[in-house]
């Protein structure tokens, strides 16, 4: 099933005086493909949980529109969106089993749609095994792991199979293995059933490892959308580079002067078509490269392994933050015995930002320094 935002706002007006309205969600326009998954992604209150309540009908919105395949859903009702949505905190009833859950939302169907005791049996088997729980079906939700309450949260809304499923921030609650081992099983229940699946997280990793699609949202506005490769590989402002990526990317004051970049006085690569300007430098951790006539030098930090790559951490007067981290293969050696380090850069793995807008400059090189 489609999903089409069009022009879609949700302003909450201010509780007092003081109090000023908020734009939630800020005109939203986006069109969701038929059986994807798409993250939406963004820090606190950046208006992730307000979308959600947009689609599955919690909400209404100020203006807009929200349509699935050719239905305009905008003035329907929760329960006739069809849609599935699981919360955060599993929101299962406590004092009925894994299978009465699981039955829950099918014992409130009515005329046509109502099914015999049977069918429903059916139904609630089928969606426990899909998630995997189909042996646990007379357990209290008490008696399960976080993971497994999640997963019978899955199932429960899977059961009316339903036309789009809404997953708010689903992993939350979970240690961070449970959490890597949920969220593959989130993608492999999605490529199985082919729902169309929107899913709210703040965790850019999780995002960018189950999504077809990620929007990154900040204060109520769209910033991007994209693979999350190619959001990653270009992302168009400062706050998109920032936010995607562990280690963060790292954010230096720098200069374009005379058809050179420059961090501090050192001229890093050599660029084309960019006016003499202060400029935001932004390198990914892995657009560094050791050498020992590198043209950025830094003082030495310390060395951490991580197994297959090494993290340098090291300063730079010119760095906004207070360290840099470069990862490094760790067949490169390091002399720790040294205070400082010298790095080249990789052209594709560096971007600049313009000082007041911080939206990306685009740049060609002519060959690294
Ligand atoms: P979080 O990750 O913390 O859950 P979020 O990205 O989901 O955040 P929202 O909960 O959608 O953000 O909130 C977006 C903005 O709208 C915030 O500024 C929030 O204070 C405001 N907001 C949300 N719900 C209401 C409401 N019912 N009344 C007034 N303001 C609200």
């Amino acid at each position: 099933m489609k999903v089409v935002l069009q022009n879609l706002t949700k302003k909450f007006p201010g509780r007092s005086k003081n109090d000023k309205e908020v734009t939630a969600v800020n005109d939203f326009n986006f069109e969701i493909p038929d059986g994807r998954l798409i993250g939406l992604l963004g820090p606190s209150g950046c208006g992730k949980s307000t979308t959600l309540h947009l689609l599955s009908g919690l909400q209404k919105p100020t203006s807009g529109r929200i349509f699935f395949g050719e239905d305009d859903v905008t003035g329907l009702p929760a329960e006739k969106r069809g849609v599935g949505v699981v919360f955060q905190n599993y929101a299962l009833y406590p004092h009925l089993t894994v299978k009465q859950n699981i039955l829950f939302p099918l014992q409130n169907l009515k005329g046509a749609d109502k099914l015999s005791r049977s069918e429903m049996l059916e139904k609630a088997y089928e969606a426990a095994k899909l998630v995997q729980i189909d042996e646990l079906m007379d357990r209290k939700p008490s008696e399960l792991s976080g993971g497994q309450q999640q997963r019978v949260a899955i199932a429960r809304a899977l059961v009316k199979r339903p036309r789009v499923l809404l997953l708010d921030e689903p992993l939350s609650n979970l240690d961070a293995r449970l959490r890597l081992q949920t969220r593959e099983e989130i993608r492999r229940i999605q490529k199985e059933t082919q729902i169309t699946t929107i899913f709210v997280t703040h965790d850019q990793e999780e995002a960018m490892s189950i999504s077809d699609m990620i929007v990154v949202m900040k204060l109520g506005v769209i910033q991007q959308i994209g693979k999350p490769q190619e959001v990653y590989d270009d992302p168009v402002n400062l706050f998109v580079a920032k936010f995607l990526g562990t280690p963060p990317i790292n954010v230096f004051d720098g200069k374009v002067r005379d058809g050179k970049l420059y961090i501090g006085d050192e001229a890093v690569l050599d660029i084309r078509d960019v006016p003499d300007q202060e400029v935001y430098v932004g390198i990914r951790p892995e657009g560094f490269v050791l050498c020992e006539t590198g043209s950025l030098c830094c003082k030495l930090g310390g060395v951490e392994v991580m197994g297959r790559d090494i993290s340098v951490v090291s300063t730079n007067q010119s760095s906004v933050g207070p360290t840099i981290r470069s990862i490094i293969s760790a067949e490169s050696k390091v002399d720790t015995g040294k205070a400082e380090v010298r790095f080249n850069v990789k052209p594709n793995k560096v971007f600049i930002f313009n000082r007041e807008t911080e939206e990306r400059i685009c740049f060609r090189c002519s060959s690294a320094m």
